[in-house]
């Protein structure tokens, strides 16, 4: 009968999916406090109104984090293989859902089908790895020092953790915090980006659904200067892990750095493909362009810049051009659509400006694109042309993150020179080369300032089990997914058990 009423009320809530004004705090789906004020969420593509999701209060996120910590004495208690059960089952019902919820994705934020699936395929490859530490979660056992003493170390969960996350992996990025703090034993308070507010629900019902106890995981929707930053401000948050723009990752470091809370961010990135003049020019090219355009270039690890060899320059570049021009823009739900829309007005005003400063300010030359698409089918949307400009390392095109479908081509006289241009910025996400030559591939290894490097493969396309993130202002030192997500989200207990039956003292000098 419970269960009944369970199916019934979740069916009231998918079908209020249109507007869903709802937070999901202490298990249930409650409207969020006084005022009623909402934001919208519109599809950017075409415009359409999708649904409206609440601008929660201060007293929301109170009750959040209240049901939250009051979750945790419990939650702490299951034992892992048990968490990652819940984990798995929740993992099923992704893969049932995952055409509705790419299509839904799509819907929300714009990239291509092919794109929104990978996204829920991430969640799905970060579930079952999770799943699979659950009965792993391994800490060490030493010698102790002294005789008849034994000496371990394990890990512990941290507490409350406020996990907040951008828009261009709507479903991928929330799990990869959420599903390692919870296999940890931690709960959470999640406020999701809001341009993605719907692909942040379909993911916490699913979690809901795969009978996770109520508290554990609650959901807020807001702004970020508000949901948000009350979320750092609240001492019962233990752990604050950020995705997103560097700016925003900055002040974060210093409010949680302040309250001596524990803290990961993963920000912004300005990463190049290498070329060198013996690479496959075939694969060097595709990979040019799904790194620069592939999620219309919104990537953190999208290819900004591509670092080309005098001798490869000029080939290479016409067929990068021609390949551009002749890509599909379009609605990301049509499957003939190679590149979709920007996700928000904002964000197209932002690569405009980016590209008014290329050809004024920079005086870089433009390759190809450099206009806002805004007539027949792109009349509604957020459409701009991939772009291309040929320019010179220091440029603020150059430097900066644009966060569109805008890269600029680098021409270079030597392997050195190539390396010194890729780390000449202030980001280290991800950096590629395409080379034929063994010892230039191990050099570039070493020498790469980043946190990921790729050998004949694009900036883009990480996988879930390997660490992610980067170095320099990338972010600050910790990385998710695979076992290192694992270090953000627990904390090390040394544990020493003396069965010797007398006073022992360690760090006593007995020389004497
Ligand atoms: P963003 O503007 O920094 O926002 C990220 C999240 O922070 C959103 O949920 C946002 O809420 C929230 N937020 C905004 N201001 C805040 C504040 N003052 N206090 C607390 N939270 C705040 O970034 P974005 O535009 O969503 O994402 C693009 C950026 O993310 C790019 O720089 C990209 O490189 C980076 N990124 C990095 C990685 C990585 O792993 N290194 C992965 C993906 C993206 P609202 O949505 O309500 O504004």
């Amino acid at each position: 009968m419970a269960k009944k009423m369970k199916k019934r009320l979740v069916s009231q809530i998918s079908s209020a999916g249109s507007e869903g004004p709802y937070n999901y705090i202490d298990g249930q789906w409650r409207r969020a406090g006084a005022g009623g004020n909402v934001f919208e969420n519109k599809n950017p593509a075409t415009g359409e109104l999708l649904g409206v999701y609440p601008q929660s209060t201060l007293r929301d996120v109170e009750e959040a984090v209240q049901s939250a910590r009051k979750a945790f004495d419990s939650w702490r208690k299951v034992p892992a293989p048990k968490r990652a059960e819940i984990l798995l089952r929740s993992m099923r019902i992704l893969e049932e859902r995952k055409e509705m919820m790419a299509e839904g994705m799509t819907r929300e934020m714009g990239k291509i089908l092919q794109e929104t699936r990978g996204d829920v395929q991430e969640a799905i490859d970060t579930a079952l790895y999770f799943a699979g530490e659950g009965r792993r979660l391994f800490g060490q056992t030493t010698t102790s020092e002294l005789p008849d003493k034994f000496a371990m170390s394990m890990r512990m969960p941290v507490g409350v953790c406020g996990l907040i996350t951008p828009w261009n992996f709507p479903m991928a990025i929330p799990s990869w915090k959420i599903y390692p703090a919870l296999l940890c034993g931690n709960t959470v308070v999640f406020k999701p980006a809001s341009w993605t507010p719907d692909s942040a629900r379909q993911f916490v019902r699913a979690l809901e659904e795969a009978g996770l106890p109520p508290g554990v995981l609650n959901l807020v929707y807001g702004s970020g200067d508000t949901v948000g930053r009350w979320l750092l401000d609240h001492p019962g948050i233990a752990l604050i892990s950020f995705t997103g723009s560097s700016v925003i990752g900055s002040q974060i470091g210093e409010i949680s750095g302040k309250a001596l809370k524990r803290c990961s961010l993963e920000l912004g990135g300005k990463n190049a493909q290498i070329v060198m003049e013996d690479a496959n020019l075939d694969l060097a090219l595709e990979g040019a362009l799904w790194g620069s355009f592939g999620t219309t270039g919104q990537r953190c690890t999208a290819t900004s810049r591509i670092i080309l060899h005098e001798r490869v320059y000029k080939q290479f570049t016409e067929r990068l051009v021609e390949k551009t021009r002749a890509l599909k823009i379009g609605n990301g739900l049509n499957p003939a659509t190679q590149m979709g829309p920007l996700v928000s007005k904002v964000q197209l005003e932002n690569v405009d400006r980016y590209v008014q400063i290329g050809k004024k300010k920079d005086h870089a030359k433009l390759l190809t694109g450099g206009e806002i698409l805004s007539q027949g089918e792109y009349e509604r949307g957020n459409f701009f042309q991939p772009t291309i400009f040929l320019g010179t390392p220091e440029m603020r095109i150059s430097q900066e993150e644009i966060f569109g479908p805008v890269t600029v081509l680098i021409k270079v006289k030597s392997f050195d020179e190539a390396i010194q241009t890729l780390n000449n910025t202030r980001y280290g996400l991800s950096g590629s080369i395409y080379t034929r030559d063994v010892n230039r591939v191990l050099r570039a290894i070493r020498d790469m300032e980043t946190g990921i490097t790729y050998v004949n493969a694009p900036t883009i396309g990480a996988e879930v089990h390997l660490p992610f993130g980067g170095v320099k202002e990338t972010g600050n030192g910790h990385r998710e997914a695979g076992q290192t997500a694992l270090d953000i989200f627990s904390e090390w207990k040394a544990v020493y058990i003396d069965y010797s039956g007398r006073l022992q003292k360690a760090q006593i000098d007995t020389q004497e």
